[in-house]
């Protein structure tokens, strides 16, 4: 009985967060000694489930009214793969899809679902999943009660992405789907708002909090951005006072971000804001409160005034670019 990973496409293009639902699936897979298996929903996907790495088998979901997303129809042919697969645990990236039809389908087969999952453990051959609660001031441990099958969604950013490994066979599952199965009509799809900037898929990201002061202090910590080569983010005081849009704020209210490496100036790490950007491969703060609790989640901290810190790192830099160009 495998490990289901339910990636996500539309249009022929993957959504990133596919790659961390696959990696949840592998570690998992690895941990309880299950295969790992993946499915692609969708019209005509068998080329784009040949891209699929790092698992036993992918299934090629196709039906052509899977064209469309739809809840009932998502729902419909997931099911009936998992009841043919004998899927064990099915594992969905928490995005508004899979929203919109993980419940449907958790209900229709009287399970339950653990849902904006951050991470998992096996203890004595069970599964453990950990979820965040009260606004992620505490962490919940859940464990499935039942028979399987099993289902849970991944918060974006909890897992980091991998593409690796041999390619997948391609197994192509066709579900038995009618016009009248679908009593919804899909519309445009969602959008928050138009996004000139992309936070989630950039690589770094130097962040601005409340320890900048003033609006008109904001040139500093975009040099040193533009010197590190990037994007600018904040914490939500930042964009709430309208000194920097709102899409670029990071937290449990804004984006969520998984960059390389993040970095945080003059920003407390209260949890909301902790919540968006945990997912970073490197964290460094400059924080002049030594007790400041970003200081806990960071690799590298300088505990000082950024106003003295800042402009020291971009000469820094400045300089380092000049030696490696001599
Ligand atoms: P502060 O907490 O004021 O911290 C400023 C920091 O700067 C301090 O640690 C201080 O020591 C340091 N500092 C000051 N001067 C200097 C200096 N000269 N040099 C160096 N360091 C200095 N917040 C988010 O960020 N994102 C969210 O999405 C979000 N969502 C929320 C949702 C809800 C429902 C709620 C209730 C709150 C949310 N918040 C969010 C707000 C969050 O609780 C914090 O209030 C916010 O993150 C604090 O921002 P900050 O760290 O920039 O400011």
């Amino acid at each position: 009985m495998s490990v289901l990973a339910f990636l996500e496409q539309r249009g022929g293009e993957w959504n990133r967060m596919s790659w961390e639902t696959l990696a949840a699936a592998r570690q998992i897979g690895a941990d309880l000694g299950r295969p790992v298996h993946a499915a692609v929903l969708g019209h005509e996907v068998a080329a784009l489930a040949a891209e699929v790495r790092g698992a036993e088998r992918v299934y090629a979901v196709e039906h052509p009214l899977l064209e469309e997303y739809t809840a009932e129809g998502y729902a419909l042919a997931a099911r009936q793969l998992i009841t043919r697969s004998g899927a064990w645990l099915s594992l969905f990236p928490h995005s508004y899809r899979t929203r919109d039809f993980l419940p449907r389908l958790a209900a229709a087969m009287d399970r339950a679902a653990a849902t904006d999952v951050i991470g998992h453990r096996a203890e004595s051959g069970a599964l453990v999943l950990v979820r965040q609660v009260f606004q992620g001031k505490m962490n919940a441990d859940v464990r499935f009660a039942g028979e399987p099958p099993y289902f849970a969604s991944l918060q974006a950013g909890a897992y980091r992405g991998e593409t690796g490994g041999d390619a997948a066979p391609v197994e192509t599952f066709a579900p038995q789907l009618a016009p009248g199965d679908i009593r919804s009509r899909p519309s445009a799809p969602f959008r928050e708002a138009q996004r000139a900037v992309d936070l989630a898929a950039a690589g770094t990201i130097v962040a601005v909090g409340r320890g900048i002061g003033d609006a008109d202090k904001l040139p500093l910590v975009e040099r040193l951005a533009e010197a590190l080569g990037a994007e600018l983010a904040a914490s939500r005081p930042i964009c709430d006072a309208g000194w920097l849009p709102m899409e670029r704020q990071v937290g449990s209210s804004g984006q969520t971000v998984a960059p390389k490496l993040y970095l945080a100036v003059g920003i407390s790490g209260a949890i909301q804001h902790l919540v968006g950007m945990k997912g970073a491969r490197t964290i460094a703060a400059i924080n002049k409160d030594p007790e400041a609790p970003i200081f806990e989640v960071a690799d590298y901290g300088i505990v000082g005034d950024l106003f003295q810190v800042v402009p020291a790192l971009i000469e820094a830099i400045a300089k380092a670019r000049g030696e490696a160009g001599d």
